[in-house]
C-alpha cells in the first residue's frame, strides 16, 4: 500500500521547528509525554471495552513497553491501548487541534516572551519526541479495526501516512535518536539506567506497568551461552530478558502525605493537566465514613487560554477504587472553580457511573461542596501566608472565582473575603473589601465602586469627580462578571456596595449632608423652570433632570436610578437577546 505525503499545518510546523532546535532545555520530558499518551490510551481502551462487549480487545495485560536499541540508536515506546484509526492519526498528529495552542504559536511568532517559558505554559505532547529524534515512526491500530496505520516524519514540514496490514493493536512510537546526542551520557536515551531514572522521576504514579525491554542484556547472555556451547551453535534469536517494571504504580492520593514529595505531586499534576509548569498549590482531602473518597487537587500557576470559551475541559478526573473512570468531570467542582485540576477517587461508586448519575447523586453534591470549601480555604491561607502566590492566583483566576459570588450563595462570604479589587487607593496593588472598610473615614457608610471596560475609562468617568475631589476611595471593577455580581451582593459586613454611577451619593458627615441637602433644595427651586424645561425637551430619554453635587468639572452626566441596571449590563443583556 502506498504512502501519502501530507504537510503539517502551519502552527504545527512552527512548533516542530522549536522542538527540533530544542528551545526547551530539559529534553528528558519527551519520555514523560510519550508514556503519558500511552497511559491515556490504556485508560481509554479499558473504558471502551467495558462499554462495548463487541470490541473484542484483550485487556488482560495492559502495559507500556520501552525498548532501547543501542546499536541501531533507536528507542521504541509501545502500548497495547486504544490505538488510532487512519483518520485519527492525520487529525491528531498532523495538526494542532487545540485552538489555545494554535493561538499560542501565533503569539510566539509575534514575538511575545521566551519560547521556553511559553512552552512551559502549555506543553507540546507528542511533538516533544522531536527534541531527541530526527525521525519518528508511529505504527498504530485502533481496537476493533482490522487495518493499521504507519505515520512517519523527520519533523521538517511533511509527514507520510500509509495503511498497513498486520500491525498489533495499540501504538508504538519508534524514535531514531539524534546522532549528536550519542556521545553525551546525559542524553543517551538508549541507556537502561537513564530510562529507569526518567520513568521513576516523571511517571512513577502511572497506573499501568511501564516496562523496560532490554534485548541487549538478553543478547549479551545469549552470546555467553553460545560461547560455552561451542562455535557451531545456532545464533540464538534474542528473547528479551524478563521485562522489568520501572514504576511503582502507587496512587499518590492514597499514600500518606509525608511519604510523597512535592516533586511527585507536581509530576502527577503535569500528567493530568498537560501543563509543563509546577502548580501553585496542592490541595489534599481525605474523607472517611459512609462515602469514602480521596481528592488530590491542584491550583495551576497560570490560567488556560480557553477558560472562558465554550467547551473548555475541566481538569478533575474521577477514579473509582484506583481505576480511571472519566476526565473533565463537571460534577466534582463548581463551574467557578473550573481551573482546578486533579483527581478524585471515590470508593463507593459503580465503575459504570455516568455523568448524568453523578450530577444527581447526593453524595457527589456533598463532596462537591466540601471540595469547593477546601479550595477557597486554601486560597485564604495563600492570602494570609504567601501574598506573592496569592497575587498570582488572583491575577490568573480572580475573574473566574468571582462567578461564584453569583452562583454559590453558601460560599459567597468566603469568596468575597478572598477577593481583591483594583482601587483608587493604590494604583499598583488590588485591595480587599476588608482593607477598604478598615480605611473608611468616619461618616462614610458605603463601599463605593464603579464598573467599566478599563481602569482608565473608569478613572476618566465624570462620576468619579466628586469622589476624587473628596478623596473617597472607589473600587474600579473591570471584569465583565463584575457588572453582574455587584447586583447579587448587597453588602459586605454591613456596608452596602454602591455604584458611584447610581442614584444619590452621600459623602461627608451628617451635618455636611444636611447642609448640602438644604442648599440643593434652594437651588432646585432656583433652577426649577430650567430643569422642567430640560426634562420636557429630553422627554422619553430620561426620567428626571436634577441638580447634582457629584460633579466638579463636567457640566452634566447621566446617572441611573439606584435599582436600574448599568449601561454596560444593559448592553450585555441586549447582546444576550433579553
Ligand atoms: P495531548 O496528549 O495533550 O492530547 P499529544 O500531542 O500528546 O496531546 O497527543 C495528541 C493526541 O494524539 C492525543 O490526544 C491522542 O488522541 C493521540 N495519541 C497520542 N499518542 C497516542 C497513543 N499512544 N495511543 C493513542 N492515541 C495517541
Ligand atoms: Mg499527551
Amino acid at each position: 500500500m502506498s504512502a501519502e505525503t501530507f504537510e503539517f499545518q502551519v502552527e504545527a510546523r512552527q512548533l516542530l521547528q522549536m522542538m527540533i532546535h530544542s528551545v526547551y532545555s530539559n529534553k528528558d520530558v519527551f519520555l514523560r509525554e510519550l508514556v503519558s499518551n500511552a497511559s491515556d490510551a490504556l485508560d481509554k481502551l479499558r473504558l471502551e471495552s467495558l462499554r462495548d462487549d463487541a470490541l473484542g480487545a484483550d485487556v488482560s495485560d495492559l502495559h507500556v513497553e520501552i525498548e532501547p536499541d543501542a546499536t541501531a540508536r533507536t528507542l521504541t515506546i509501545r502500548d497495547n491501548g486504544i490505538g488510532m484509526s487512519h483518520e485519527e492519526v492525520v487529525r491528531l498528529i498532523g495538526t494542532i487541534a487545540n485552538s489555545g495552542t494554535a493561538k499560542f504559536v501565533h503569539e510566539l511568532k509575534e514575538g511575545g516572551g521566551s519560547a521556553e517559558n511559553l512552552i512551559g505554559q502549555f506543553g507540546i505532547g507528542f511533538y516533544a519526541a522531536f527534541m531527541v529524534a530526527d525521525e519518528v515512526t508511529l505504527l498504530t491500530r485502533r481496537a476493533g479495526e482490522a487495518e493499521g496505520t504507519r505515520w512517519s516524519s523527520s519533523g521538517e514540514g511533511t509527514y507520510t501516512v500509509e495503511r498497513v496490514d498486520g500491525a498489533p493493536q495499540g501504538t508504538s512510537v519508534l524514535l531514531h535518536l539524534k546522532p549528536e546526542d550519542a556521545e553525551d551520557q546525559l542524553h543517551d536515551y538508549t541507556s537502561p539506567w537513564r530510562i529507569r531514572e526518567i520513568v521513576k522521576r516523571y511517571s512513577d504514579f502511572i497506573t499501568w506497568p511501564v516496562r523496560l525491554v532490554d534485548r541487549s542484556a538478553a543478547a549479551a547472555e545469549d552470546a555467553q551461552d553460545s560461547g560455552e556451547d561451542g562455535a557451531e551453535a545456532e545464533p540464538a534469536r534474542s528473547e528479551p530478558a524478563e521485562p522489568e517494571t520501572l514504576n511503582s504504580m502507587k496512587a499518590l492520593w492514597a499514600r500518606p502525605r509525608d511519604e510523597v514529595s512535592d516533586d511527585e505531586y507536581h509530576e502527577l499534576y503535569k500528567h493530568i493537566s498537560h501543563d509543563w509548569t509546577d502548580p501553585l498549590e496542592t490541595v489534599r482531602l481525605q474523607a472517611e465514613g459512609t462515602f469514602e473518597y480521596q481528592a488530590l487537587l491542584f491550583i495551576p500557576a497560570h490560567a488556560p487560554r480557553d477558560m472562558f470559551m465554550q467547551g473548555y475541559q475541566r481538569g478533575v478526573q474521577l477514579y473509582v477504587k484506583r481505576v480511571f473512570i472519566m476526565d473533565d468531570c463537571e460534577a466534582l467542582v463548581p463551574s467557578y472553580l473550573r481551573f482546578v485540576k486533579g483527581v478524585v477517587d471515590a470508593q463507593d461508586l459503580s465503575l459504570n457511573v455516568s455523568r448524568e448519575i453523578l450530577q444527581q447523586d447526593r453524595q457527589i453534591q456533598l463532596m462537591r461542596r466540601r471540595l469547593a470549601k477546601k479550595i477557597i480555604s486554601t486560597v485564604k491561607e495563600m492570602m494570609a501566608n504567601s501574598p506573592d502566590r496569592y497575587a498570582t492566583f488572583w491575577r490568573e483566576f480572580g475573574a473566574v472565582l468571582k462567578e461564584g459570588l453569583l452562583g454559590d450563595a453558601d460560599n459567597r462570604d468566603a469568596i468575597l473575603a478572598v477577593s481583591s479589587f483594583a482601587s483608587t487607593h493604590d494604583p499598583e496593588k488590588p485591595v480587599t473589601l476588608r482593607e477598604y472598610v478598615e480605611r473608611m473615614p468616619e461618616g462614610q457608610s458605603h463601599v463605593y465602586y464603579l464598573t467599566g471596560d478599563s481602569r482608565s475609562a473608569i478613572e476618566n468617568s465624570p462620576h468619579m469627580e466628586a469622589f476624587r475631589a473628596k478623596g473617597v476611595e472607589v473600587l474600579l471593577l473591570t471584569d465583565p462578571v463584575d457588572e453582574v455580581w455587584v447586583e447579587a451582593v448587597p453588602e459586605f459586613e454591613g456596608h452596602a456596595l454602591r455604584s458611584v454611577a447610581k442614584g444619590e451619593v452621600d459623602l461627608g458627615s451628617e451635618e455636611e449632608r444636611q447642609e448640602a441637602e438644604s442648599e440643593r433644595g434652594r437651588r432646585q427651586e432656583e433652577y426649577a423652570s430650567l430643569l422642567a424645561w430640560m426634562t420636557e425637551r429630553l422627554g422619553e430619554q430620561v426620567k428626571e433632570v436634577r441638580l447634582s453635587s457629584r460633579l466638579t468639572v463636567s457640566p452634566a452626566c447621566v446617572v441611573s436610578d439606584t435599582h436600574d441596571i448599568t449601561p454596560a449590563l444593559e448592553s450585555m443583556y441586549r447582546a444576550m437577546g433579553q
